[in-house]
């Protein structure tokens, strides 16, 4: 926190020298890793890199490197036991080799697992080999992308423009449907953006980390939600006010499907072909795609009727309950009492009943009153009490700020 502020405040000489001096870094560490990977002497050391191929396995790579049969069993048997490693994988794993000098024997060998894990074997005076992990802490950047909505414009399409990651945008979607219905609320014009983390190993990015503030200009207003880890270390995201943005239902169940037909007091029913209401919301998708309970909750009902085919009913508290219907069938281990998590498949797609075609019909029912569900103000999962609420807005001011920063400069990034 501190040490963002203190990157935020500096004149923009400062940060051209902290980002000249950041390459210089990179460039030194990329020099030095190219020296290893051909296989080199460092000052003391000789080193050579191993990825490993299909094929290879663990036995494979050291009886090539001149190891015994026995020393080969020893190594094995010290790497499962202290690093739970019992076989490398072709493509990703990297597996090095030192000596003390070129034709020395081997002293060290070096499993990298992961980005984020080093397994190093050593030999001891007395010939055995003992074995350490090593969690190397990821160089973490926080990023910015902001984006716009052109005419005939999906939002993953103007989305992956903006450059946002499929996996990042796939998130600020589920973090948005609490807020938005990406159905009604989206038009051309619309500006939208994301901050999140990525994370960089020894200068190379190797994946990207959680999202600390998205934002939507929807029709309804301009959306925000902020990252933030209260006294209790428990994490949510809020709205710009403090109040929590997570809902305990979701709105869409299912992510990017197109409603075709809405709530009404009265609409013609597609096969009965007289006007009735319809209590519920309809998504198209395609037989058998899974249907995420919509909030948390215990399964009170789960059966076949005329109406709804196959369907299920959750209670997620004391006032409401949400509906399924004409699904394909149930999900495994989902029968009448089972407690389901937020996102947790309940059943799939299907078109039984009093259905045209595949879709899921979802309803909301608040105090035993249908209501509906792209409207219905959503209760908060958690908000925050008035100690973490002063802390949240102080917090959300440095992300606010690094947000105008990285506005007008995108191509840098920030550390918090
Ligand atoms: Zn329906």
């Amino acid at each position: 926190m501190k040490k963002a502020k203190d990157i935020l405040n500096i004149n923009n000489i400062a940060r051209a020298i902290v980002a000249l001096a950041i390459v210089l870094v990179f460039i030194a560490v990329a020099l030095v890793l190219t020296r290893n990977v051909v296989g080199g002497s460092s000052d003391d050391e000789y080193r050579s890199i191993v990825v490993v191929a299909s094929g290879d396995t663990l036995s494979k790579l050291l009886t090539d490197q001149g190891f015994s049969n026995a020393q080969v069993l020893e190594i094995a048997k010290v790497l499962k036991a202290d690093a739970d490693i019992t076989s490398l994988r072709a493509e990703s794993d990297k597996i090095e080799f030192v000596r003390a000098e070129e034709n020395a024997p081997i002293s060290k060998i070096v499993i990298v697992p992961s980005p984020w894990r080093q397994i190093e074997v050593t030999c001891n005076e007395n010939g055995q080999w003992q074995c350490e992990t090593i969690d190397i802490k990821p160089d973490t950047r926080v990023t910015y992308r902001q984006g716009e909505i052109l005419d005939g414009d999906s939002f993953y399409l103007a989305g992956a423009r903006a450059g946002i990651p499929d996996g990042i945008l796939a998130e600020v979607y589920d973090l948005l449907a609490f807020e938005m219905d990406f159905e009604r609320d989206v038009r051309a014009g619309q500006k939208f953006s994301v901050l999140y983390e990525e994370n960089f190993a020894n200068g190379k990015k190797v994946d990207n980390g959680r999202i600390l503030a998205v934002q939507f200009e929807a029709l309804r207003g301009n959306v925000k939600m902020y990252r933030f880890k209260k006294a209790d270390g428990k994490t949510g995201y809020y709205d710009e006010n403090g109040n929590g943005a997570i809902k305990s239902l979701k709105r869409t169940p299912i992510n990017n499907a197109r409603v075709t037909s809405s709530f009404s007091n009265s609409r013609k029913h597609p096969v009965l072909g007289y006007t009735r209401a319809h209590k519920g919301v309809d998504f198209r998708a395609s037989t058998g795609t899974p249907i995420p309970a919509a909030g948390a909750g215990r399964v009170v009902a789960r059966g076949y009727n005329n109406g709804h085919g196959n369907y299920v009913k959750i209670r997620h508290n004391a006032s409401y309950e949400t509906l399924y219907a004409h699904m394909s069938r149930f999900a495994k281990g989902v029968v009448v009492g089972t407690n389901v998590k937020q996102g947790q498949t309940i059943g799939y797609v299907g078109s039984t009943g009093l259905s045209t075609g595949p879709h899921l019909h979802y309803e909301i029912i608040k105090d035993g009153k249908h209501v509906n569900p792209m409207t219905v103000k959503l209760p908060a999962i958690s908000n925050l009490d008035k100690k973490d609420k002063e802390q949240f807005l102080k917090y959300r001011q440095v992300l606010d700020d690094g947000i105008e920063h990285l506005s007008k400069h995108p191509e840098w990034f920030i550390q918090l």
